[in-house]
């Protein structure tokens, strides 16, 4: 029985865990989980799964709320965050919070040692300067949630010889506007952003991966987990979501991974560890399969060229283009500016940074707060 820590328990990835665990009750305890603020969700998933300890971060809930009753000690602060991760009696934490909130859980599950389950692939792109190192320092085991991580994952195992490999073929549904030219873009609204055709997925992740931007950090998540050169990493639009992702080999081989789209897949085989998990999927029809495969729409490429520098010079480069998209995607989402207007700010605000080295998470949340300082201000001067 291992015991988990679920973190963005409420959220859909959460949602997805939840389901695997389900199914699987002899093999999982949920030993904590951590959230937002949504207390009416966390209370049903206590209901069924009666976790010991719950994090909450948002400060101003609603203290009357029932949950309380059965919960009065809620956890809420950063110290409480890190000694709920850390407690000796947790194996697997799944760091499944949205953005770069999610970094310091990710840090603290990394730095303790334990297997860490990431679907947060900002806690990645932002601090793998950071992370990458002291998972090696701390023996701590990084398995990817996200479906082409965990793609790789599966077509390359761990301790592999990287020196076998001949590139990395990451895959892209290519969002809601994959049809449409860049000039097309300035037409499109929230709703129509939000429009995913073959994920359903949390807000932030939905629009992401209409600009694309998605892809981008997913680039820069492979470069820092395989500790493969961008180089050997492509990205192919491939609309029906079938292959995650996949590994051509020296010798000619190319391995890929394939299910309907359904994150429940990619998070039974990374809690399985080593073994194979049974869940209830839809089996692919292969008789009515037609796999299509095509270049990255136009106009869209000037965020692979800055994708494709983070990985070349690392440093503080991921953590500015995380913050900005962030910051881009926030006013988006709040309809303070256009589509559009998210690669403006991106690309002007990775464009005013020189590049540097960073050697602690403090210098991580500096870069983070200069960056979004930037891209507000970049916000600005668009009105
Ligand atoms: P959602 O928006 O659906 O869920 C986010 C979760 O994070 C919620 O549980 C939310 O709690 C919680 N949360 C938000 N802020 C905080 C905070 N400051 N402290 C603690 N918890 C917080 O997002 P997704 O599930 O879609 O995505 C989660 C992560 O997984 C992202 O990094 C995304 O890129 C990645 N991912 C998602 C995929 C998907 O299919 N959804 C696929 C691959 C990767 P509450 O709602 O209670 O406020
Ligand atoms: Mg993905």
């Amino acid at each position: 029985m291992k015991n988990i820590v679920l973190l963005g328990a409420t959220g859909s990835i959460g949602d997805s865990c939840l389901n695997v665990i389900r199914q699987n009750k002899k093999h999982f305890h949920l030993f904590g989980i951590g959230l937002g603020g949504n207390l009416d969700k966390a209370q049903q998933i206590t209901q069924e799964f009666n976790p010991k300890h719950i994090f909450v971060a948002q400060p101003h809930v609603d203290k009357s709320h029932d949950l309380l009753q059965s919960y009065p000690n809620i956890l809420s602060t950063e110290d409480e965050l890190q000694a709920l991760i850390q407690d000796p009696s947790v194996d697997i934490v799944i760091s499944a919070i949205s953005g770069f909130a999610g970094l310091k859980a990710s840090y603290f599950a990394i730095d303790a040692g334990k297997t860490i389950l990431i679907a947060n692939k900002e806690s990645i792109v932002a601090a793998g300067d950071i992370l990458m190192p002291l998972a090696q320092a701390k023996n701590s085991e990084i398995i990817p949630v996200d479906s082409e991580h965990n793609a790789i994952h599966q077509c390359f195992p761990p301790h592999s010889d990287l020196k076998e490999i001949s590139k990395i073929m990451i895959t892209a549904s290519g969002g809601p506007f994959r049809e449409k030219t860049f000039k097309e873009l300035s037409e499109v609204t929230l709703q129509d952003a939000l429009k995913h055709p073959t994920w359903s997925m949390g807000t932030k992740i939905t629009i992401d991966s209409a600009t694309l931007v998605n892809k981008c950090l997913e680039l820069i998540e492979a470069h820092y987990l395989f500790q493969i050169p961008e180089s050997q990493i492509e990205v192919v639009v491939h609309p029906q979501s079938i292959i995650h992702s996949m590994v051509t080999y020296i010798d000619g081989s190319t391995i890929a991974q394939m299910s309907n789209p359904n994150m429940e897949v990619p998070i039974a085989n990374a809690l399985g560890l080593d073994h194979r998990l049974p869940i209830h999927f839809e089996a692919i029809n292969f008789s009515e399969l037609n796999l299509s495969f095509e270049p990255i729409a136009d106009g869209r490429e000037i965020i692979f060229e800055m994708a494709r520098e983070v990985c070349n010079k690392r440093g503080n480069l991921g953590v500015i283009f995380n913050a900005s998209n962030e910051i881009a995607v926030d006013a988006f989402t709040t309809q303070k500016i256009d589509f559009v207007d998210i690669y403006k700010v991106i690309q002007r605000t990775f464009d005013h940074f020189a590049c540097s080295n960073v050697s602690t998470l403090e210098d991580i949340f500096e870069y983070d707060k200069q960056a979004r300082i930037q891209a507000e201000k970049v916000i600005k001067s668009l009105h």
